[in-house]
This record gives C-alpha cells, structure tokens and sequence, in this order.
C-alpha cells in the first residue's frame, strides 16, 4: 500500500521501487505470507510518473528468460503479465559478413518459448499494482534516502520525502538503489568498472513482415544489434531494437534523419522482415561493466544493478538479479522461521555463498560474449566463426548456451 508517512521501524526497507526492488518486496512476501515482517520500499520518483521517469520502467524491453518466468509464476504475478508478453520461441543468432549462424529453438529444449519480451512500463505497471495492493508492503514515493547509518543493532535512514525529513529504522536494508548509487558513494563501497566505450541504442521500430517470435542477434562491424519481438499494435509488426555502438557514433546515430537510419539498420539487419517502416523514438544508454566490491556488510545487502550492472548483449542484467532475489529471500524466509536477525552476517554471508557460481557465470559469460563479438579483429572474428559453428554443431555446447540464455545455467 502506498502511505504518506512511514513508521518509526520497520523489519526491512528496501532503497528503490525499480524492477529489482519492487520483485524482491513481492517474492519476499510471497516466501512468508506477508504478515510476519514490517516492509517498506522507497522510490525517489512518483509512481504515477509519466513517460521515462522512473529510470527501471523507460521506454525499453525487457528479454525475461524462462528461468524468469518461473520466478513470477512461483510468486503468483506470471498470471498478469503473461498478457503483457511476447513468447520468444526462437532465437536467431548470426554474423554480418561473416559465415556462422546457430537457432535455438523452443522446441529443441522442451519449452513453452524460450523467453518472454515485455516492455518495461508494462512490467512496472504490473509489479507497482502488486505493491500498492499488498496490505504487507508499504511503499512511500516520491521520497529519497539521502542517508544509512550503521548504528550497533540497526539501520538508521534519513528519508526526505518534499520538505519533510523521516529518521526510520531497520534490521536489514535491502539497497537496489540502480548502478549509480549515491548511498553506496556515502558508505565508501568501492566499484570495479570497465568502461566498454559503448551505447546501447533503444528503439521501438516496424517492419513490413511479421517476426514470427523469433528474436534475431545478430554481430555486426559496430556492435551487436537485437530485435526483439513485441506484439503488433496498431497494425504494426513491431520489434525493439538494442543495437550497441561505439561512443562515438552514438550522438550521430540518434541524430540522423529517419531515411539515413533506416538505410543503415536495413544495411546491418539485412531483409529478413522486409523493409523497416516506422522508427520510434530513440534512447541512448552508455555501457559498462560494474561489479560492486562488496555486497554485504551487517544489516545491508545490494541487489540488482547496485551490485552488478551487466552489459544488455545477453539480456542477463535483471534475469541475475531475480535468481539473486529468489535466493536471497528463500535464506530471509529461513530466518524468519529460525527466528535469526535479518541483517546478521551469517544470513548475507549464506545468500552471497549459495549465489556467487551463479553471479560468476553469468557475468563472464555476458562480458566474454560481448568482447568477442564487438570487435573486428581477426582473431576475435575467427573466434566468433568457430563459436557459432560449434554452438550449431556441438550438442553439449548448444545446450549451455541455450540454458546460460534462458536463464537456467545456474542449475
Ligand atoms: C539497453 C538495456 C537493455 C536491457 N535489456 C535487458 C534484457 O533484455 N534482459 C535483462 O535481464 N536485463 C536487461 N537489461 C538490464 C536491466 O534493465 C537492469 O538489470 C535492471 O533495470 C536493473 O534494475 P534495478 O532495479 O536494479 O535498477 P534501476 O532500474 O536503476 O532502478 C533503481 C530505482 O531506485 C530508485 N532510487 C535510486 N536511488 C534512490 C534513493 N536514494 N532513494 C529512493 N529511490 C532511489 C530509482 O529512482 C529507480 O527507480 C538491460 C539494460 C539496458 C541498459
């Protein structure tokens, strides 16, 4: 429920009602029927925001993997959004220029699809709703944390909320805060990052043909470019572009005349759906590699973008952070039921052990995907030939990818 005022102390507050806060505050919830602990979630911007307001429900989509989907459904939210998706039943990666082309299919895995495209507004609408109607979750918005103090048994945050400033406490605080975190700045947690020098280019585009639920990736000489298939609207066959290019040719891209940039996507994509017809707006997001140095201290825990911002060529970043939830809240749900303090070391220090193959693994993977096919060296060329060619012809390796992609490789 949303409230005005927030009380005096609380179990856990959650810093930030982005994708990843709002999901944990729902499956953590979920894990213990909600009325044994007092939670509260803070979001600096308002929920009724209008347009790309609030940065985790913009203007992009989301790839959910199935691993995904399973979580929603396990916290009883699939039921809403499986109207709101688009199934992904098969994916289409290959090589401008180059030969190598591997497919995945749905079929060949024994799924349902393979992941689920959903737009990020529509997947906040839906995550917001579940908040504001659990009685167990308070959420208080717009308002900032400005500041967490460690005090010996608790946490104390500083919440400005207009003019107003609440001193509250709590055992844990949960910060998905996003990847620039002025709180973690405040407390001195110190980030490795590796600056890719690239943008990712977010459009809502058209085309003349149907995608058929194939979602294409394909390595071309500026970057990787995806399309995504949304449902069509308005007559449309629409697709969400995520095309990474260099810093320096993002400005100019995003400028260009829509007939120069149909040219040049035309150019890149190639006539697989037929002529673009009608590009959105355009976003740019800069890129980097961003890996927290520390996850936990006594009565905090980071999730989400705050501890590992990925770049989006694999579609990982928030698939990650909600294996990291679920892990995290079924850890808190034992100690709810073991009566052991929320915040004590020995809870987070479980969480991050029982996480870190999985945090590992998928950041490597995404980083090593995005090296090898973001340059056009001929070493890293020939690795990308050879990587398609044995992903398609290898068994064992098409099934890691496959799983690594949707969201189970962590099993
Ligand atoms: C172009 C692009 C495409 C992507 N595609 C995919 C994909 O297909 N699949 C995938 O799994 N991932 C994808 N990702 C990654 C995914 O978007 C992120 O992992 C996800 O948005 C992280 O969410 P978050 O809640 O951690 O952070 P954010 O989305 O940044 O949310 C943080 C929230 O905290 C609030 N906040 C910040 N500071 C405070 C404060 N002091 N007090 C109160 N509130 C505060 C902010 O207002 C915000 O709402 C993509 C990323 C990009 C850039």
């Amino acid at each position: 429920m949303y409230i005005e005022t927030p009380e005096k102390q609380y179990d856990l507050v959650v810093i930030g009602g982005g994708m990843v806060g709002t999901s944990f505050a729902c499956a953590l919830c979920s894990e213990i029927g909600g009325k044994q602990l007092s939670i509260l979630v803070v979001e600096a911007f308002p929920q009724s925001a209008g347009k790309a307001q609030q940065p985790s429900f913009d203007a992009r989509s989301t790839a959910l993997s199935y691993g995904s989907r399973c979580i929603y459904d396990d916290i009883g939210l699939w039921r809403e959004l499986s109207n709101q998706v688009t199934p992904i039943k098969e994916i289409h990666v290959s090589d401008k220029g180059h030969f190598g082309l591997t497919r995945l299919n749905h079929i060949e895995h024994d799924v349902e699809a393979l992941g689920y495209v959903v737009e990020n507004r529509q997947l906040g609408s839906v995550l917001n709703n579940e908040v504001k109607n659990s009685p167990a979750i308070q959420m208080i918005s717009p308002a900032q944390v400005e500041q967490i103090r460690p005090t010996s048994e608790s946490m104390q945050l500083a919440i400005s909320r207009g003019e107003s400033i609440f001193t509250i406490e709590a055992s844990l605080v949960v910060l998905a805060e996003g990847g620039k975190s002025m709180i973690c700045d405040q407390l001195g947690i110190d980030r490795v990052v590796d600056d890719y020098n690239q943008h990712a280019l977010i459009a809502n585009i058209a085309f003349e043909k149907p995608h058929k639920n194939v979602a294409y990736e394909r390595f071309t000489d500026t970057g990787p470019l995806a399309i995504l298939p949304l449902e069509s609207f308005d007559g449309e066959n629409r697709g969400c572009l995520v095309w990474t290019v260099a810093t320096n040719q993002s400005d100019e891209i995003q400028a260009m005349g829509i007939s120069a940039l149909t040219k040049l996507l035309m150019d890149r994509f190639g006539n697989r759906l037929g002529k673009i017809t009608h590009i959105g707006e355009r976003f740019g997001y800069p890129l980097t590699l961003s890996i927290a140095k520390e996850q936990i201290r006594p009565g905090l825990v980071l999730l989400g973008n705050v501890a590992h911002t990925l770049h989006p060529v694999a579609g990982q970043g928030l698939n990650l952070a909600l294996r990291d939830t679920m892990v995290l809240v079924s850890r808190l749900g034992q100690a709810v039921r073991e009566s052991e303090s929320l915040g004590s070391m020995t809870v987070l220090q479980d969480y991050v052990d029982r996480q870190n193959f999985d945090q590992q693994k998928t950041i490597t993977f995404t980083d090593q995907l995005t090296r090898i096919f973001s340059n056009n060296q001929r070493g890293r060329v020939l690795a990308r030939k050879l990587g398609l060619l044995s992903i398609e012809l290898i068994p064992p390796l098409r099934r890691g990818f496959a799983e690594q992609a949707m969201g189970l490789g962590s099993r």
